[in-house]
């Protein structure tokens, strides 16, 4: 274990926020978060080295496996067949099909756009290059490719680049500071709920920003630490996942932290995806004990539960879309 001063701002001056365990993967140990008194940043601390926090992704950490023989079920399959003739008509996504009328497919757009899913689409760009850093095992990277996109992927695990390898997948094993790209070299940057595993989320937003071309988008999506999901759980709130997130953001540190990395940002929004509530009703029952998280009708609670606290602006998600600022 390693302390450390605040990771945006560098400031050694911090107040105790709230002390967790590992409920998910459940290895041992008792970590701190605690809360930088100049720019509110939520981060670990003492926490993990980069050569120890390998060790706390083991024993079923999802997001690094990938099944080649597994068979996407037949909803999975209309779900894409169904974005992608709306992204056609739509966003400008190349297809091989005649394009789907846009006032027929207007109703379907419209609750496309309603759920939260719809915002990791980017605008098309022909011929664009996307890089996902933090790629896992790389299901939003092939996704991307087979839409058209030029892609590419970097992550510090060996089972996630061997995931991705095992799809097809151009990937590099490691930092993103450590990659060596060239300068300006892609249309879209994604960090997807990757940003908060970093030693140096800093460090990390400068690097986009030099790897990205003049007018490139990046797209931000991490959890959101002020939301409802951080207050009612308490610890149980899936998205701490302590040791393996070591930073946490609220809409105002993401903010200031993008910014901080001369990154403009253009907009903010907010997403429950139902998982991560699923996810923490489980683990408030099983630490809790309690009866009552087993009486939520789930998929009724989460569907209604995205509406009405993207509106809040109290979603346990929250989506960044910058852009390359001029200075
Ligand atoms: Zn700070």
């Amino acid at each position: 274990m390693e302390t450390t001063n605040c990771p945006i701002c560098g400031s050694e001056r911090s107040a105790p926020y709230r002390v967790v365990h590992d409920l998910v993967l459940r290895h041992e140990g008792e970590f701190r978060l605690v809360r930088c008194e100049d720019c509110s940043l939520v981060y670990l601390n003492p926490r993990p080295t980069r050569d120890e926090i390998g060790r706390y992704y083991e024993g079923g950490y999802d997001n690094f496996r990938y099944d080649p023989d597994q068979q996407p079920s037949p909803s999975l399959v209309r779900r894409t067949e169904r974005t992608r003739r709306l992204l056609a008509a739509f966003r400008g996504y190349p297809t091989d099909e005649p394009p789907a009328s846009k006032l027929w497919s207007l109703p379907a757009y419209l609750a496309f756009c309603a759920r939260s899913r719809n915002f990791i689409y980017p605008s098309f760009r022909r011929e664009g290059r996307l890089l996902d850093v933090g790629c896992g095992a790389g299901k939003f990277l092939a996704e991307m490719r087979d839409l058209g996109w030029d892609v590419l992927g970097t992550d510090i695990s060996p089972d996630a680049v061997a995931a991705c390898r095992a799809r097809g997948l151009d990937v590099i094993e490691g930092e993103l500071s450590d990659a060596g790209l060239p300068g300006s070299g892609f249309d879209v940057v994604t960090l997807r709920h990757s940003l908060e595993h970093t030693h140096d989320p800093l460090g990390t937003l400068r690097e986009v920003r030099r790897v990205l071309k003049p007018g490139g988008e990046v797209i931000i999506e991490v959890p959101n630490i002020a939301g409802l999901g951080a207050r009612v759980f308490g610890e149980c709130w899936f998205a701490l996942e302590p040791p393996r997130h070591l930073v946490h953001f609220t809409p105002r540190t993401l903010a200031s932290s993008v910014e901080a990395a001369g990154l403009q940002l253009r907009r903010l929004r907010f997403k429950s995806s139902g998982f991560v509530i699923a996810r923490s009703l489980e683990l408030y029952a099983r630490e809790k004990a309690s009866g009552l998280a087993g009486m939520f009708n789930r998929r009724v609670f989460c569907r209604n539960a995205d509406v009405v606290l993207r509106w809040l602006r109290l979603s346990d998600e929250m989506i960044a879309f910058c852009v390359k600022s001029e200075a």
